[in-house]
Formats: C-alpha cells, sequence, structure tokens
C-alpha cells in the first residue's frame, strides 16, 4: 500500500471508529479467512467492528476462530443496513466491485462510511478512498498480513489471526501450487506457522471434512466431463436434478473444476452448475499459462476474477448456455496456442 494511504490509515485507526467490514458474495475460505483476520486485528485495537458477508458460505468454513460473529445480509437486513449506514470505515475484501456484493451494492454505495479495498483481482472499481489492490499477490490474506505489518504491528498478528490468515492463502493458492504463490508468501506462510498457525489441523478442517454423498456427487461430476482435445478443453455440467440427488449442500462443488485442468494437454476448464432457485448457471472457469479466463468470463458470461480463475453467470437455460460455450471456444484458437 502507499505510504501516504498507510499513513491516513493509521491516524483514521488512532481513535475507536465503527468499521465494517465485507467479504464478496459466496464467500470463499480467503474472503472469510482475510475478513476475520482483519476483524480480530481491529477489535484488539478496541473499534467497534462487525462482519458483513452478503450470503451463506460453507460448512467447512465455519470451524474459524470467532466465526459465529458473522452477520449475514441475506438473514439479517435490518441489523446490516443500520451497520453500513452508521459506519465510519469500510473495509471492502477479496472483491472490486460493489455488484460483487449483490443486494448490499446499494447501501454500501450510500453509505458515507470511508471505503477502503485490499484485493488481488484485476480491473478494481473506483468505489474506494484507499485502495490496496494487487493482482501479484496470492490471496487477500496475504495483502492483510502486509497491511498489518505496513501499519507497523505485525506483533499484534497472534494465533487466531495467523490462523485465519493461513486458511485463506492456502485455499487461494491451491495449497501452495497455484503460480501465484510466491517466495514472498513462503515468508509470510513461514511467519504464520511460527505465530502459532497448525498447517496439519488447518489443512484437515477445510479439505478432510467430505461427506459420503459429496464424493458421490464429485463422482457423478466425473462421469459428465467432456473433453474436446482438439482445443485442449475439458467442462463438467451439473444439473439440479444431480445436486438434489447428492443432497447438495453450498460448497460441495467447490474444486471440481480442477480435475479438468488435471487431464494431461488440457489447459482450459470449466464447470457449469444449475442453481434452479436463483435461475442462473454458475459458472467457474479454470487455465494453465497465458490463458486469460478472466477476459474469457468478462467477454461472454458476465463474470471476472484472475488470469487462471475466475467465474461468471449465465441466464440461459444450462445446455444452451453450453452449447454457447462451445460455440464460442473455436475463436480462441489462438489464445488456446492450437
Ligand atoms: P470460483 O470459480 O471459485 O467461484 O471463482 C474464481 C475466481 O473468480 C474468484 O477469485 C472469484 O472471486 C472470481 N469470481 C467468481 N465469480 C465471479 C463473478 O461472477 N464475477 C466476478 N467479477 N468474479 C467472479
Ligand atoms: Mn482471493
Amino acid at each position: 500500500m502507499r505510504k501516504q494511504d498507510i499513513s491516513n490509515i493509521k491516524h483514521l485507526l488512532a481513535t475507536p471508529k465503527r468499521i465494517v467490514i465485507v467479504p464478496h458474495k459466496n464467500p470463499d475460505g480467503d474472503a472469510i479467512g482475510s475478513s476475520l483476520g482483519l476483524y480480530l486485528y481491529l477489535v484488539k485495537l478496541n473499534h467497534e467492528v462487525s462482519i458483513i458477508a452478503p450470503n451463506d458460505y460453507p460448512d467447512f468454513l465455519k470451524w474459524m476462530p470467532q466465526e459465529r460473529i458473522i452477520i449475514k445480509y441475506e438473514s439479517q437486513r435490518e441489523l446490516s443496513n443500520s451497520l453500513i449506514e452508521n459506519s465510519e470505515l469500510i473495509f471492502t475484501l477479496d472483491f472490486n466491485a460493489l455488484h460483487r456484493t449483490g443486494e448490499m451494492e446499494t447501501p454500501l454505495q450510500n453509505s458515507k462510511g470511508i471505503k477502503i479495498m485490499i484485493d488481488h483481482h484485476q480491473q478494481p472499481d473506483g468505489y474506494a478512498r484507499f485502495m490496496y489492490s494487487d493482482i501479484r499477490m496470492s490471496s487477500t490474506c496475504e495483502m492483510v498480513y502486509n497491511f498489518i505489518g505496513d501499519l507497523g504491528e505485525s506483533k499484534l498478528i497472534d494465533k487466531d489471526i495467523a490462523t485465519c490468515l493461513y486458511t485463506g492463502i492456502m485455499t487461494d493458492t491451491g495449497s501452495f501450487r497455484f503460480p501465484s504463490t510466491s517466495s514472498k508468501t513462503h515468508i509470510v506462510i513461514s511467519d504464520l506457522l511460527e505465530k502459532g498457525a497448525n498447517n496439519a489441523e488447518i489443512h484437515n478442517a477445510i479439505y478432510d471434512t467430505n461427506s459420503p454423498e459429496r464424493l458421490q456427487l464429485l463422482g457423478c461430476a466425473l462421469r459428465n466431463l467432456k473433453v474436446l482435445p482438439h482445443l485442449k478443453t475439458a467442462y463438467i455440467m451439473l444439473s439440479q436434478e444431480e445436486l438434489n440427488n447428492f443432497n447438495f449442500k453450498k460448497g460441495d462443488t467447490e474444486g471440481f473444476v480442477n480435475y479438468g485442468l488435471s487431464i494431461e494437454n488440457i489447459i482450459f476448464a470449466a464447470i457449469f452448475i444449475e442453481h434452479k432457485q436463483e435461475g442462473i448457471i454458475k459458472i467457474s472457469f479454470r487455465s494453465k499459462g497465458n490463458f486469460s479466463v478472466n477476459e474469457f468470463a468478462r467477454a461472454h458470461f458476465n463474470g471476472g476474477g484472475h488470469t487462471n480463475a475466475a467465474g461468471g453467470k449465465s441466464d440461459l437455460n444450462l445446455k444452451d448456455t453450453v452449447d454457447k460455450f462451445i460455440t464460442i471456444l473455436p475463436s480462441y484458437k489462438n489464445a488456446l496456442n492450437l
């Protein structure tokens, strides 16, 4: 973060403030980890802090320190609106466009709270007074670690804060294997372990709490996998009926899209998941190398994200969405290095 911004924020944080922390809709490990890590830090400075998530998140994130204090906008609107309206500072974490908070967009826009963005996605919007935006960062959690360090207060990072930040770095880097993992990321991780984060316990809590139904749903997804070798692409479709058959719960499909990328010579993978209630198909894109799924998702599926991981949605039905995808693909022959 810029020196001038840090010194201005330090000044703002010098006296107790009413603060709201907001992660993006459908928050993941990095969104929840960074929100809780920052929350625990700000509480130590005697601020009055709330975390308001737009909606619920998977059970595998519900063990995190102080997770229970997170307010969900979708079920606690009145309380949320009043906290947002009366806030003096608003931290927006792990997203860079207010529409990524769904229905919170308008109350956030209308609030006089000073907005501080901490985020690592591409093409940030300009809604924040202070922006710490860096697409080279592995995760927002790594940035929250840097932010606390820039404020000169690394010593306040205790075991709980370290646990939250470790979790988000681990989930956003695919357990430290994605290209976004830098030597600096490992130095941060080393310090978080030093401060008490337990890597084995955290990994277990996130990844080894499968239900049998989730594994059976994975089996179904893998049976549905289609490979287009001439386009170096693989994709999966999951209908609402298939989700219902395996008692789908939020988070159950997390990571499924990566299986397509594990096939030899495949550099582009997608998963299309039908959500009948919302009336949309939710799409995840992943790639290897230079092929930008951020650009692809923005251009065709009302989404965005990073070069190698992005998401989007479609109002068409499942079959038409996939047909659209297959029709577009050949125009990306060059980008896919074919
Ligand atoms: P996932 O596929 O795991 O939902 O998301 C992959 C990445 O793309 C994440 O960094 C996520 O924040 C971003 N992303 C997912 N869905 C959307 C979307 O609809 N719009 C934008 N702008 N980014 C998204
Ligand atoms: Mn992230």
